[in-house]
């Protein structure tokens, strides 16, 4: 089971990857966005960082994920920081105050997370945005609860999905977003957000194995 100390370095982990992949965010973004991307995303988790220098002792894993959502809601201008921000939200109540996360809580957690996303933007499948990411995340992490599959197996399966989602949206016109004003010149191109919520994921499985 994953606890505090995963939840914990699970972001700390997100944060150093977002800030490794930063320029490649902002270059998948310049192509059919503003070029920002990288930029408000490693904002948003440099100040995540900060705020978990000073976790106070004893708080749980929904403690993390509130204190992502309301980080990232007040410093990422942009569209990816109230999508993020309310993933983080949704997630940290469908956690709830206990300890340890088994399986089920982390494919609800992950569940919960893209709901959030699609309450907000109201973006489908196909649409071109991180939901591409996150609904096969959700799926896999479904199909792993399913079977019985350990923790870690699970987000595995749920990285390797958004992986797969994300090269998805390369042959995808937008639906959502800036991208959406570009037509037929967003084909060929992988959407940012897509990207990011892989990064995300990826740290996830990581920081649990
Ligand atoms: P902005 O477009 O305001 O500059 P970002 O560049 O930080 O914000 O984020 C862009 C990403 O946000 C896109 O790559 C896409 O994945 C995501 N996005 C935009 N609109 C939506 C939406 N309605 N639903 C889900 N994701 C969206
Ligand atoms: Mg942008
Ligand atoms: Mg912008």
């Amino acid at each position: 089971n994953l606890n505090v100390t995963w939840a914990e370095a699970w972001i700390r982990e997100g944060a150093r990857v977002i800030a490794e992949h930063r320029a490649e965010l902002n270059t998948l973004d310049r192509a059919i966005g503003d070029g920002d991307h990288g930029e408000n995303m490693d904002r948003g988790f440099q100040a995540v960082v900060l705020k978990l220098d000073a976790l106070p002792a004893g708080s749980t894993p929904g403690d993390v994920l509130k204190l992502v959502a309301t980080t990232l809601i007040s410093t990422v201008g942009g569209a990816s920081g109230p999508l993020f921000g309310t993933a983080f939200l949704k997630a940290a109540v469908a956690v709830g105050t206990v300890g340890d996360l088994d399986a089920a809580a982390v494919a609800a957690l992950i569940a919960a997370a893209r709901d959030g996303i699609v309450l907000r933007g109201k973006a489908v499948v196909g649409d071109k945005t991180m939901i591409d990411a996150w609904t096969p995340a959700v799926d896999a992490a479904a199909a792993a609860r399913n079977a019985d599959a350990s923790v870690v197996t699970l987000l595995q399966q749920a990285a390797d999905a958004a992986a797969a989602g994300a090269v998805s949206t390369e042959p995808l016109v937008a639906h959502k977003g800036r991208a959406s004003y570009l037509g037929e010149r967003a084909i060929g191109h992988r959407d940012p957000g897509a990207e990011s919520t892989t990064l995300l994921l990826r740290a996830a499985a990581e920081t649990a194995a």
